[in-house]
């Protein structure tokens, strides 16, 4: 059923495989009675992501954005359809919702933003797919462009085993290191998780708020200034967790008045996570150079570092402009619209020390 929604693996865990986990891990949160979970992906088109990353031109991100919505849809509908069926056989059984809803229940959520099932734990451990050094998953056929999706139920399922290591579509090239604009993942640092007695690892998270503020669409300029992200804000790299707390506040509360992006797609309101209004997609870059050969990851990072900068209408829609030309762009225009996207967020730091 689900190679039929559209999966391109499926992969079975048990609650002994889930055991040991981290919190994520845990597949009796959805379901207290769950004995199974199913993982499975459904990857982005190649050709897509390729556009995306070296904006070809300012519609790209909304077809990407639609394309992103839509495989959401399909792993609800093929989550869905699976679960229906287990409850038609007399069992329980829960789909996962595969974003943005998080376990409110421990402390701090807002920050650590904890899964209600951690879809990457249950892909790594069922054998669906493997860790890259980025923390995404991935395999060697879509590299770490794909969504997950995942079923708990009280059924009794055989479970499936880890990809080795001697499989793994990583080999460490770091490349993911260098696309995030606020280096939210480590180059050097290790994170260490062992699940049902397996070990796997990936790099350590530096602030998960980094990518909060660059992937949520506040920023989009590269700490190196070379390139962006689809979005049109332009902060200064945050140098520690002080300046990234300051500059959060700061950045969104600019964000909410920026007229929202003006193309195919008008983003999605995340239900379980009050206050942010619309998402409109803008990175995902750690995820999409990846393809999982070397060539072509080479290849899709070459077209984002050269693909330029963003600059926004006042209308809403988006430019792409070559670096020093989206300098010149920014600065000419009036101090009011460019507060909407760079404010000097450290001078009342350097002035407190
Ligand atoms: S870009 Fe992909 S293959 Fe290279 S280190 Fe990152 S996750 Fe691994
Ligand atoms: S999605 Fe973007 S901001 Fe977030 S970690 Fe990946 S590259 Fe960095």
């Amino acid at each position: 059923m689900l190679y039929e929604g559209g999966a391109k693996k499926v992969g079975f865990a048990s609650l002994e495989t889930m055991t040991g986990g981290p919190t994520g891990a845990d597949i009796t949160y959805l379901l207290p009675e769950a004995q199974s979970a199913i993982s499975f992906y459904v990857p982005f088109s190649k050709d897509l992501i390729l556009k995306y990353l070296g904006k070809e031109d300012p519609s790209i991100r909304g077809v990407h954005e639609e394309e992103n919505l839509e495989i959401h849809r399909i792993i609800w509908k093929a989550s869905q359809r699976v679960k229906h069926w287990l409850i038609e056989q007399g069992y329980k059984a829960m789909s996962v919702i595969p974003n943005n809803h998080y376990r409110t229940d421990i402390p701090g959520w807002q920050v650590s933003l904890p899964p209600e099932l951690s879809l990457r734990y249950l892909a790594v451990r069922s054998g669906v797919a493997s860790f890259g050094w980025s923390g995404n998953v991935g395999t060697k056929d879509h590299g770490t462009a794909i969504i997950l999706g995942g079923i708990v139920t009280n059924a009794k399922l055989k479970s499936t085993d880890p990809i080795p290591e001697s499989e793994s579509f990583c080999d460490k090239c770091k490349i993911c290191t260098k696309v995030c604009a606020y280096q939210m993942f480590s180059p050097t640092e290790e994170t260490n998780i062992s699940i049902g007695g397996y070990h796997f690892s990936y790099s350590k998270r530096i602030n998960k708020m980094r990518c909060f503020i660059t992937c949520g669409g506040s920023n989009g300029l590269h700490s190196s200034g070379k390139f962006s992200t689809w979005s049109p804000g332009r902060y200064d790299l945050p140098e520690n967790d002080e300046e990234v707390t300051r500059l959060l506040s700061l950045a969104l509360t600019s964000q909410r008045k920026r007229p929202l992006i003006k193309d195919s797609s008008s983003g999605y309101q995340p239900a379980s996570y009050g206050g942010m209004g619309t998402v409109q997609l803008t990175c995902g870059n750690c995820q999409f150079v990846c393809v999982g050969n070397p060539k072509e990851t080479a290849k899709r990072y070459k077209a984002l570092i050269n693909s330029g900068c963003i600059i926004q209408n006042e209308d809403g829609s988006l430019e792409v402009y070559p670096t020093e030309k989206a300098k010149e762009v920014f600065e000419s225009m009036s101090i009011k619209r460019q507060h909407l996207y760079r404010k000097d967020y450290k001078r009342n730091l350097r002035n407190r020390t």
